[in-house]
C-alpha cells in the first residue's frame, strides 16, 4: 500500500471499526480501498441529506465560509467567475456567491454531473465537504487545479483530522462516505506538489489555495 497523496509506503496501519492508513510523512489518513461503499449507495446517502435552503443550519455553514474564508481575502468584485465543485443537489454556496455578484457555474458528479468545467477556467473554485470523498484525491487536484487561472483561488472546506490518538471517536469519520482526511502538513504537500500558495487555514477545516 502506497500513500495516496505522497506515494510514501511509510504507513501506520489504524484498526477501528474499519481499517485505515496513516501515513508518516503527509499525515494523511485514508480508508482501505476494500471498505469504500458502492457508488449507488453513496448517491443514496447524499439524497437523504436535507442539503437545501430550508435547513438553516446547512446555509448557515456556507454563511460562516464566505465570511471566513472568501471575504477576508479575495475581492469577489475583481473576479468574473467560480465553480462550485461537488455542489451536492441543491447548490446553496453557488446561490450565495451569485447574489454576491459571481457568476458560478455548478457542478457535482451525482446532481449537476454536466462537466460544465471542460475548456473552462475560473478565477475561483469553491469545493466544500467534498474532498472528504475523493477516492483519488491526486487525480482530483490535477482537475481541479487545471482550471484554475493563474493568481485564482481554491476554497476547501474539510474537516481537518485530529490525529491518529483522537481518530478513533472523531464523529467526522462515522459518515461510510468520508474516506479520506487531511491536516495541515497534508494541505502543505499538496499545496507544494501542486504549486500553490496557502493563503489561509484555520487548521481546523477551511483552507484556501492561491494558484
Ligand atoms: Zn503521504
Ligand atoms: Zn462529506
Amino acid at each position: 500500500m502506497e500513500c495516496k497523496i505522497c506515494g510514501s509506503s511509510d504507513l501506520e496501519v489504524l484498526n477501528i471499526q474499519n481499517k485505515y492508513y496513516h501515513c508518516q510523512q503527509c499525515e494523511v489518513i485514508f480508508i482501505d480501498p476494500a471498505e469504500i461503499v458502492e457508488q449507488s449507495e453513496e448517491k443514496e446517502r447524499y439524497e437523504g441529506h436535507d442539503n437545501n435552503h430550508q435547513n438553516e443550519g446547512y446555509v448557515r455553514m456556507f454563511k460562516d465560509f464566505i465570511a471566513e474564508v472568501i471575504k477576508p481575502h479575495i475581492n469577489l468584485d475583481e473576479l468574473n467567475n467560480g465553480l462550485e465543485f461537488g455542489c451536492g443537489p441543491g447548490p446553496v454556496l453557488a446561490d450565495l456567491l451569485q447574489s454576491q455578484g459571481l457568476k458560478v457555474d455548478r457542478y457535482d458528479p451525482y446532481f449537476f454531473p454536466e462537466k460544465v468545467f471542460s475548456n473552462k477556467n475560473y478565477d475561483l473554485i469553491t469545493s466544500t465537504e467534498v474532498f472528504e470523498h475523493f477516492s483519488d484525491p491526486v487525480k482530483e487536484m490535477e482537475l481541479l487545479t487545471s482550471h484554475l487561472k493563474e493568481g485564482s483561488y481554491l476554497a476547501v472546506m474539510t474537516s481537518f483530522h485530529p490525529g491518529p490518538e483522537d481518530f478513533e471517536d472523531w464523529w467526522y469519520k462515522w459518515d461510510p462516505t468520508h474516506i479520506v482526511f487531511y491536516n495541515q502538513k497534508t494541505f502543505n504537500k499538496i499545496a507544494s506538489d501542486f504549486d500553490l500558495d496557502i493563503v489561509y487555514s484555520d487548521q481546523e477545516k477551511y483552507i484556501l489555495f492561491k494558484a
